[in-house]
């Protein structure tokens, strides 16, 4: 133990000090409020995934869950209505695919429903929903055909703040493009 502290203290130099207060501020600001370029790299929040970016999006998830059915418009009510930018995949009359703004794999598109209608979280769905449900699922695999994907690719929804859902609007992540481990975190 001694001896595994003096080698880290042997290497310890500006860049070390920097990555551990890297560290630190991440574990304070979730990452989803940091602007892109400040963001650090996907591979490097995965090794952090098991103590601080776990507990971020928890803590996220849990905020977005406290006003999740107040009905209220989402992020993504402007990005249907084109007032925010959205990189589009596939659209048609009921259903909107657009790229995700802090993708996960190297093919991370959500897939939505334009209308919501009542659809905050899966786990509101209804009967009367099932034909957007097959829709939105149908979607997903248009989306993995144009994406290049359809020989593998992974379908998730996140349904409550367990499952770290936070924006309330239904939708699909369509993952693909690397190598899927199994089980998911
Ligand atoms: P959830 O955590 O609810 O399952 O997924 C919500 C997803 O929406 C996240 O992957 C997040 O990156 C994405 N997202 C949040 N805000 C925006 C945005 O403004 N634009 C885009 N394209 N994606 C967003």
């Amino acid at each position: 133990m001694v001896a595994a502290m003096n080698s880290l203290f042997l290497f310890r130099g500006p860049l070390t000090i920097r990555a551990l207060a890297f560290v630190k501020a991440s574990n304070s600001i979730p990452i989803r409020s940091l602007p892109l370029f400040h963001r650090p790299p996907f591979s490097f929040r995965r090794t952090m995934s098991s103590t601080s970016a776990t507990n971020d999006e928890e803590t996220s998830a849990r905020v977005a869950a406290a006003d999740a059915d107040t009905g209220g418009p989402t992020i993504y009510d402007k990005i249907i209505a084109k007032e925010i930018p959205s990189t589009i995949v596939y659209e048609d009359d009921k259903v909107l695919a657009f790229r995700d703004i802090n993708p996960q794999a190297p093919v991370h598109v959500l897939v939505i429903p334009k209308s919501r209608d009542g659809l905050t979280q899966l786990g509101k769905a209804e009967k009367r929903h099932g034909e957007i449900l097959g829709e939105l699922l149908y979607a997903a695999k248009i989306v993995a055909e144009k994406e290049g994907i359809v020989d593998g690719f992974r379908v998730v929804i996140n349904s409550g703040p367990t499952a770290c859902q936070s924006v309330y609007h239904l939708h699909l992540h369509v993952l693909g493009g690397r190598q899927m481990a199994w089980p998911p975190g």
